[in-house]
């Protein structure tokens, strides 16, 4: 056989080979586990203990569990004593295009409450979620440029957090998710007290672009609690838990894909057709909030914005100011609510009374 048809009967074939043979690796599920403070930040000090030694350790067992799965990858922001900003904490996650972003910390009080908790970016419901994120927050006055890294952003001022919500919104519904899968293991697997998902303006959850959680693994305040997060075994059923939890949340993602592509091709071609239709009848909005918790439309809570309105979806309430048909025109409100003081406001765009993806919407 000449070598030209010899090549040319091989580039015929290796296609057809590796097409039946080999499908393309999945991409892997990319975890960025954070421990918590670290070198010049000790965290919180209750009984003794340091928060970053107990919260690296926890970090280390964790990935160390997460390791032994199947096409999951694990990136840590720090693997030894060492002090991070917090916006490279969530740079790092960013920069890998990561899954899921888990914050790992142990609380403090002055009572000897107990229990583990976990939270996901939002606004605080109540003093005591914000006197934690206040205690979290604190530590980027320790890092140099604080002030331009977090946009003026001043962790002792309530209101400064709220500011911070929106950035994580599109992620808020999957945050959650895993937030209660990690909730749930703590207290399946180790009967801890559950202390429930809850939110909190956490700046190290701000800017990651992916779902995130922060762990309060337990109250080193507390004797028996503190006891046990400092020992190994206490170290170890904890990354157990969050490990578990990890699984469990990604095995129920690819269920909701999954099911995603069976209602689609479920579809019958004459709804196709009626879907293809409508397709003029497309609205944006400008998205100014999102809580758990429900707030009153009058004008005095949206800064002096008339008009906003909100949607329940799921356990969250979304938050809008104006509705309209063109683009150009919810750019405008868009503009009148950065005014008002929604800087991190922004355009969705809804079809059917369906949120679309906004690039779709524009087309
Ligand atoms: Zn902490």
């Amino acid at each position: 056989m000449n070598l030209s048809l010899w090549v040319g009967l091989w580039l015929l074939f290796v296609p057809i080979i590796s097409w039946a043979s080999f499908s393309p690796p999945p991409k892997p599920f990319v975890v960025v586990i954070d421990a918590g403070h670290g070198g010049k930040d000790p965290g919180n000090r209750g009984n003794g203990y340091y928060e970053k030694k107990i919260a690296l350790n926890i970090a280390l067992e964790l990935g160390k569990r997460l390791a032994k799965e199947k096409n999951l990858r694990i990136i840590y922001t720090r693997k030894t004593d060492v002090f991070v900003d917090l916006i490279e904490r969530a740079n790092i996650a960013n920069k890998a295009d990561a899954d899921l972003f888990i914050s790992i910390h142990c609380d403090a009080h002055s009572s000897q409450a107990y229990g583990a908790g976990t939270f996901v970016l939002g606004l605080h419901a109540n003093q005591r979620n914000f006197e934690i994120a206040k205690k979290e927050n604190s530590v980027i006055f320790f890092e140099e440029n604080y002030e331009q890294n977090y946009d003026g952003f001043d962790p002792n001022n309530p209101e400064s957090v709220i500011g911070l919500t929106l950035m994580q919104e599109t992620y808020l519904d999957q945050s959650i998710a895993a937030a209660d899968a990690i909730q749930k293991r703590f207290v399946k697997n180790l009967k801890r007290k559950n202390r429930t998902v809850k939110q909190a303006g956490f700046i190290v959850l701000k800017y990651t672009y992916m779902p995130s959680v922060l762990i309060e693994t337990g109250f080193l305040t507390n004797t028996k609690e503190g006891a046990f997060l400092n020992s190994k075994k206490g170290q170890d059923d904890m990354a157990k838990a969050i490990a578990d939890a990890i699984i469990d949340y990604k095995k129920n993602l690819a269920l909701t894909v999954a099911e995603d592509l069976q209602t689609e091709t479920d579809v019958p071609s004459v709804n196709k057709a009626e879907e293809r239709m409508s397709s003029s009848s497309v609205d944006f909005r400008v998205q100014i909030a999102a809580s758990q918790k429900q707030v009153g439309h009058q004008s005095y809570n949206w800064k002096g914005l008339k008009g906003v309105y909100s949607e329940k979806q799921g356990k969250v309430y979304r938050y809008f100011y104006g509705n309209t048909t063109r683009y150009s025109t919810a750019k405008e409100y868009l503009d009148t609510a950065k005014g008002k003081g929604y800087s991190s406001a922004f355009i969705v765009a809804y079809k059917n009374g369906k949120k679309i993806p906004l690039e779709e919407a524009i087309q």
